[in-house]
């Protein structure tokens, strides 16, 4: 039988906690050289391994599952090749964008969206910085840019910097949503060094985005890293993402809602899952996501209480399932309303 370290270390490990179940095994067998794999000591200590179907070892171990790819699930599922004016930079909203500013990660999370970037080793050149950088000078428009990837925060923190000097010298007014799960699944990661750093954006504004799904992850050294951030002047936010068998369930999420906000955390997003290749073991339907969602709009709080989100495949742009973005629906056959007002159609794959 493999052990995880087995396999993160090349056989040379010690001793170890985690026994690949079949399906897991079945993955390295398969891919253990070609598609990305990262889960750091920190974070694969979080996972009970008694229990098959931990929440953490779901979101950080592979399953051979993976393989399997549904008809309706795209290399590219929110469509953002086509919304990318110059390199790295995806202009969807007008008021905001994206920078792809990394294509790494501290752990490759099994049902990430853009886990055809994600894995390569991509930083950004100081000419995709600069081109980046004068378009949004030349687009006042924008307030906001997300850095984003990948994470940036396993950047070398001199590129995270000089990235970040740039697009403030061409906008000063500039906002900035760092999104990154490093808080999350290496802590380690948040050293004082990352912190000042980002702390000196923060005249303009500057937010981080965590993610969270599950309450086991909220631990002492996890929230140590968040608390830095905030106590730093710098808010924190969190994005989750709603998991067949990581957090499909009421109480589950209701507890890590009410855990982010007495840590200072404010809940932003409860994502529903993109339909990125091979990750529909994850699949919660629409359906059962309103329901869960209901319960939690009488339990929580307004601040508890995140903004219920799905992305309409093929670039059509979030859409609030919180609010009105159900325009009509008939059986597993919705159409939703996005935020401009466009109303597309929605084809709820359900659960496998
Ligand atoms: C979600 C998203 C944003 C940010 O939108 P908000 O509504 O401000 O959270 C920006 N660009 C893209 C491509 C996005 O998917
Ligand atoms: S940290 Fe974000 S970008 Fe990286 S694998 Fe996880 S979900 Fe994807």
């Amino acid at each position: 039988m493999s052990k995880i370290t087995d396999v993160l270390s090349g056989g040379s490990a010690e001793e170890d906690r985690l026994e690949l179940a079949p399906d897991e095994l079945a993955w390295f067998d398969e891919h253990g050289e070609s598609l990305p794999f990262r889960l750091p000591d920190y974070y694969a200590g979080l996972i009970d391994p008694d229990n098959p179907d931990d929440p953490v070892r779901k979101q950080a171990v592979p399953s051979v599952r993976e393989n399997t790819v549904q008809p309706y699930e795209l290399e590219d599922p929110l469509g953002e090749q086509r919304y990318m004016p110059v390199e790295l930079l995806i202009h969807r909203y007008r008021s905001r964008a994206v920078f792809l500013s990394s294509g790494t990660c501290a752990m490759y999370c099994r049902h990430c969206f853009r886990r055809n970037f994600t894995g390569t080793p991509l930083q950004p050149s100081i000419d995709q910085i600069e081109r980046a950088a004068e378009y949004l000078g030349s687009h006042p428009e924008i307030r906001e840019l997300l850095v984003s990837g990948g994470d940036p925060l396993v950047l070398p923190l001199r590129i995270l910097e000089a990235m970040l000097s740039r697009f403030r010298s061409s906008r000063p007014d500039l906002v900035f949503r760092i999104c990154t799960r490093v808080p999350v699944v290496l802590p380690q990661g948040v050293t004082d060094a990352v912190v000042q750093l980002l702390s000196g954006f923060r005249e303009a504004g500057i937010y981080v985005v965590t993610q969270y799904n599950h309450p086991v992850e909220l631990s002492g050294e996890s929230l140590r890293a968040v608390h830095a951030f905030i106590d730093a002047g710098i808010p924190v936010l969190n994005q989750t993402v709603l998991l067949k068998g990581v957090n499909d369930d009421e109480d589950a999420l209701a507890d890590l809602m009410n855990a982010l906000v007495r840590n200072r955390i404010v809940p932003y997003y409860l994502f529903h899952l993109d339909m990125a290749r091979g990750t529909s073991h994850f699949r919660v339907s629409l359906e059962r996501g309103l329901r869960i969602y209901a319960v939690l709009k009488q339990r929580l709080s307004m601040l508890a209480l995140p903004e219920y989100c799905v992305d309409i495949p093929g670039g059509g742009g979030k859409v609030s399932l919180s609010g009105n973005g159900i325009a009509a629906r008939d059986g597993s056959a919705y159409v939703l309303e996005n935020r401009e007002g466009q109303r597309l159609s929605y084809e709820d794959p359900g659960e496998v």
